[in-house]
């Protein structure tokens, strides 16, 4: 059977990965499958039921049992826990850090591979794959493998108006020290760090705007097809 087309989408918090794969997704029609969600539901869930970051026997019965899905609408990606909508609870300050610090564990990590590949392996056309791992570990054979970046500044002032318009006010320069935080732990730990692959198409989105980094993306979509 001939699987779907398979692009990889890595790189920092805030580079603009999520609005890009979303766009490129709906224009495409891919699926998308943002797998920071998928790790934001994990901590979400371990803080629901109790279960300590120390607690690696409760972390795996967690991690046998939960269901994350994604339904796509026109402009939004939901996200679905054990078939409760957690789009926006997934996403409090709080749980971005617990996200980044629970990703750190190999039980974590491990369990969710299958889920990951799976939801992408099930599109009928082809996949997007959102994240900091997906053409190093994921996917290390996907299509096209993209590493979006973008200077921590801008990074963090864009970070900075999403919390804003959601009714999180918090200080640019609290977000940035945030950033900086999940960026060090992201590439600094063990277990598949945030790194682009070596065979990665690097893209900076200091000084692009959305529409250019999908252009471009699509044009190395449509060279792959
Ligand atoms: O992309 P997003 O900010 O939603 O991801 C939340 C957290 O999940 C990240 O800070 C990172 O620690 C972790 N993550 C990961 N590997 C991925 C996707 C996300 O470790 N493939």
């Amino acid at each position: 059977m001939k699987r779907p087309l398979i692009v990889a989408i890595d790189g920092p918090a805030g580079a603009g990965k999520s609005s890009v794969s979303k766009t490129l997704a709906l224009r495409l029609g891919f699926t998308l499958v943002d797998t920071g969600a998928i790790y934001r539901c994990v901590a979400l869930k371990a803080k629901r039921s109790g279960v300590a970051f120390e607690d690696h026997a409760g972390l795996q019965a967690l991690l046998d049992t939960i269901t994350v899905t994604f339904r796509m609408d026109e402009d939004k990606n939901h996200v679905l826990l054990d078939g409760e909508d957690v789009s926006e609870a997934i996403r409090s300050p709080e749980n971005s850090l617990a996200a980044s610090r629970f990703s750190g564990l190999p039980v974590v990590r491990n369990a969710l591979l299958d889920l990951q590949r799976r939801l992408a392996l099930a599109a009928e056309k082809g996949a997007i794959l959102e994240g900091r791992d997906i053409g190093t570990v994921v996917f290390p054979d996907a299509d096209l493998k993209i590493f979006l970046f973008a200077d921590p500044a801008i990074r963090a002032r864009r970070r900075f108006e999403e919390l804003f318009q959601k009714g999180h006010e918090k200080p640019v320069a609290q977000v940035l020290a945030d950033q900086n935080q999940r960026d060090k732990e992201d590439s600094e730990r063990e277990v598949a760090p945030l790194k682009p692959a070596d065979d990665a198409v690097k893209i900076d989105s200091t000084e692009l705007a959305l529409s250019d980094v999908v252009h471009q993306i699509e044009s190395l979509v449509a060279a792959r097809r």
